[in-house]
């Protein structure tokens, strides 16, 4: 099959990859549609000592089984497989099960590439009439959902009550802030100093899109979709006495927090990592619904010039905050 190749830090090649072979409960699924992360571009930099290369990158999918229980079932893919044994899985909270594993991480390859394997219970099924590419973004979605659920039942302030600041606006960002909606929230703002980007995020919802936080202004929820010593600190001095910071962004790995406000002003500081499958199940019914608006704010191009978007994303070129590769063209 056709894979796009991370080779070495900022090359990635498009040729031939081996068929992945399917185990005792997966399917293969033929990748109709696959969104690049931010994850991946850290790969792609090579900044991921867990993603050594050679490796198909890659891990928001959604496709058509081709092989296995469900043939031709259009589906999008939890690409987060876990034991489902361990104490976390049996207390339902996989995302945290010692044993995961990801597709793009080995011994996993990822979905730049027309096949993938994946057990069948990671799969929800895509009804019809809704766009597979549309389907992809369940993932990164799903993150923010995840997010935003955590920080929802940690505020005093109930979601509908509650003002938001989310800080990138990114796709966790965008994310978080159409997650925020669907929960009720009324007053978000998302900080993008990105000029480029900021008319897509006021296109894609109620939101004020500022370019910087204004000194003084405190919000009840501060969704950290960034995760860098700056953001930290602004999401740290911009919560209310009381609030919630949800930490979902992962730019850097310390620094930035004051301690000492969030601790005399007692902010619940929280760590949010990927999503359940039931999170992942929330949101795509959620996107189904319509509850996450249009999801237009993407660019589509084929899996065969994965190597130029690979590019543009590094050299902060694109106005949309998702590029999704089709192996199809
Ligand atoms: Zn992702
Ligand atoms: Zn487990």
């Amino acid at each position: 099959m056709k894979a796009l190749i991370y080779t070495g830090p900022e090359t990635l090649a498009f040729g031939e990859a081996a068929d992945p072979r399917p185990g005792n409960d997966e399917v293969v699924v033929g990748v109709d549609a696959v969104g690049i992360c931010g994850s991946d571009m850290h790969a792609y930099l090579g900044h991921d000592e867990r993603r050594p290369a050679p490796l198909t990158l890659g891990h928001e999918a959604a496709g058509v089984i081709l092989e296995g229980p469900g043939e031709g079932r259009r589906v999008t893919v939890n690409p987060l497989v876990t034991c489902m044994a361990c104490p976390a899985c049996l207390s339902g909270r996989t995302n945290l099960c010692p044993d995961r594993q990801i597709l793009s991480m080995p011994p996993r390859q990822g979905a730049f590439a027309e096949r993938i394997v994946i057990p069948e219970r990671n799969l929800l099924t895509v009804p019809e009439g809704f766009a597979l590419d549309k389907a992809a973004l369940c993932e990164p979605l799903a993150c923010s959902w995840h997010a935003v659920k955590l920080a929802a039942a940690s505020s005093f302030v109930p979601p509908a009550a509650a003002s938001a600041l989310v800080i990138g606006g990114g796709p966790i960002g965008i994310g978080a802030a159409l997650s925020l909606a669907a929960f009720g929230a009324g007053k978000i703002a998302i900080v993008e100093p990105n000029a480029l980007r900021r008319p897509v995020l006021e296109a894609a919802g109620d939101f004020s899109v500022v370019a910087s936080v204004e000194a003084g202004a405190f919000f009840d929820i501060v969704v950290d979709a960034y995760g860098g010593e700056a953001s930290r600190a602004v999401a740290s001095e911009a919560v209310r006495p009381g609030g919630v910071v949800v930490h979902v962004g992962l730019a850097s790995a310390s620094g930035g927090v004051n301690v000492r406000r969030v601790t005399l002003q007692e902010v619940s500081f929280l760590g949010s990592y990927c999503y359940t499958m039931t999170d992942f199940a929330e949101t795509f019914a959620a996107m189904v619904a319509g509850r996450l608006g249009p999801l237009d704010w993407f660019d589509a191009r084929p899996l065969a010039e994965g190597g130029a978007a690979f590019a543009d994303i590094r050299a902060g070129c694109n106005a949309l905050p998702k590029i999704i590769l089709r192996p199809a063209g």
